[in-house]
């Protein structure tokens, strides 16, 4: 399932996702996309920054993928 999360957020970047649009396109409960990415962005490859969502337009808190 984090999987899932990490390769979407990975096809969209560098543009940041915000979480209602995971939950939305991989069928998941807002809590289970935070909480996987908490984890990513425990690795320091994602971070959480609030910025237009490239897929809804809305300016929210959301992820994207730093680096590489
Ligand atoms: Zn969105």
């Amino acid at each position: 399932m984090g999987d899932r999360i990490e390769k979407l957020i990975g096809r969209l970047a560098p543009e940041p996702v915000c979480d209602d649009c995971l939950a939305e396109r991989l069928d998941l409960g807002l809590e289970e996309v935070r909480q996987q990415i908490h984890a990513l962005t425990g690795t320091r490859s994602h971070e959480r920054t609030t910025a237009r969502c490239t897929l809804c337009g809305s300016s929210k808190i959301g992820t994207r993928r730093i680096g590489r």
